[in-house]
């Protein structure tokens, strides 16, 4: 068994010599070390000099009494461990010593064995207690030197943080964080690509079921930087272990990446590569279900001139225009993309042909009458055509094209379809 007493010191306090004698040596064989003072007033001096993990004292003493003392005593410190030894013969002072809520009563003469069990059972608490701030501080450090923000919480209080979960919010204490704050789920920001959510079985779920590459979550910080992070979550002792780490860098290169992938650099519309996927999807699609798809290629007429005439840069506003233009007149189910130098694709679904030419001449139109200073007027042409049943992608694209052809060939600004 574990001797938590012979790590601690007691401050004795008694004015009877003959009685101090004897629990003086009784004390020093129990404890650590053992101080002693003959009355009220030097025991608070020396409560002050020596802090004392223990005081033993009696209640009726000169100069000043037990309970006096241990009134100053609570006032430096209000959890200070204290036992008081008092005889039937001072009975007067009892109910003022209970009402002071002490640790212990030990009537006199005192049994050194209850004495020493009292003695042992505060120790015990005490030292607990101390190794329980240790630790904490312990883990606190521990967190702190992470390079990850570490949370524990039931997703509502914080139990326990490190410096860097505070310092995204700017604060030092989970209390100005609540008043930031006051639900927790509150710091995810509400967007698909981020798990978030309003109630905690709620997120969980969402964490359990998102694949690892996904289980991220993105946090507005004190600056209002938004930051990503990825998380993980650890169920401990009715708690969750949160740990993020920061992948901000990395998800803006993931997310330029992506874009750079499928976006025309210079117009902002989709790109080739984009469009081949799509096309591709659309294609099976309409196969599988026997849906129908229109096709149109749009091309600028002689946009040559327009680049000898008026300079490459101009060129490329126009291209810049022309796609705005087109991106803001097609519907959202229509798939618009660059396919290459001043040639653009436009897929319309669930469309027949008569309706494709519809929204194909209205966006001929609106391009001949577009006007914008310093640029110069241009017209398009386009070819059209709408899937068959036994077309293939190449067939069905190849009778857009050969639409577009004739639609040069007849004189431009036109749009010609093909069955
Ligand atoms: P047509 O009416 O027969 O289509 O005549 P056109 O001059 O438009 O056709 P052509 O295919 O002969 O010329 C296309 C021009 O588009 C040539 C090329 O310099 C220009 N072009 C292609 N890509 C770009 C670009 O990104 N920026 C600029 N400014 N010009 C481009
Ligand atoms: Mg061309
Ligand atoms: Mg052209």
């Amino acid at each position: 068994m574990i001797n938590y007493t012979k790590q601690i010191t007691v401050l004795y306090v008694e004015d009877e010599e003959d009685i101090r004698a004897g629990y003086e040596r009784a004390i020093s064989r129990y404890c650590k070390t053992v101080f002693i003072a003959k009355n009220g007033a030097e025991g608070l001096e020396l409560y002050k000099q020596v802090s004392p993990d223990i005081v033993v004292s009696d209640i009726k003493m000169p100069i000043k009494n037990g309970i006096e003392m241990v009134k100053d005593i609570l006032n430096i410190d209000k959890n200070q461990a204290i036992i008081f030894t008092t005889a039937h013969t001072e009975s007067d002072y009892t109910l003022a010593a209970l009402n002071l809520q002490v640790d212990g009563y030990l009537l006199k003469p005192v049994d050194k064995n209850k004495l020493k069990d009292k003695l042992e059972q505060i120790a015990k608490n005490i030292i607990l207690e101390k190794e329980n701030i240790k630790n904490q501080k312990i883990l606190q450090k521990i967190l702190d030197i992470q390079t990850s923000i570490t949370l524990l919480t039931d997703f509502e209080k914080i139990e326990f943080a490190s410096k860097s979960f505070f310092n995204l919010f700017g604060v030092d204490h989970k209390n100005e964080f609540y008043s930031l704050y006051p639900k927790l789920l509150d710091i995810f920001v509400k967007h698909e690509t981020y798990i978030n959510a309003d109630t905690k079985e709620e997120f969980i779920k969402k964490y359990k079921n998102a694949q690892e590459e996904f289980k991220i979550i993105s946090i507005a910080s004190v600056v209002g930087e938004v930051k990503v992070f990825h998380i993980e979550i650890d169920a401990f002792d009715n708690l969750f272990l949160v740990t993020l780490t920061d992948i901000t860098k990395i998800q803006l290169e993931r997310l330029n990446t992506g874009y750079k992938a499928t976006h025309d650099s210079l117009t902002g519309s989709f790109n080739r590569a984009k469009f081949e996927e799509i096309f591709d999807e659309k294609y099976k699609r309409v196969k599988r279900y026997n849906r129908t798809l229109c096709i149109a290629i749009l091309d600028i007429d002689f946009f040559k001139k327009v680049n000898d005439n008026y300079g490459h840069q101009i060129g490329d506003e126009v291209l810049k225009e022309l796609a705005k233009l087109s991106i803001n007149q097609v519907r959202s189910t229509d798939f618009f993309a660059r396919w290459g130098g001043e040639e653009f694709i436009l897929l319309m679904d669930e469309t027949s042909l008569k309706n494709a030419t519809k929204v194909c001449e209205k966006l001929r139109k609106s391009v001949e009458n577009f006007k914008k200073q310093n640029l110069p007027q241009i017209t398009i042409s386009i070819g059209l055509s709408q899937i068959q049943q036994n077309d293939t992608k190449d067939s069905f694209f190849k009778r857009a094209d050969e639409a577009l052809y004739k639609a040069k060939k007849n004189g431009r600004n036109m749009v010609v379809s093909h069955g």
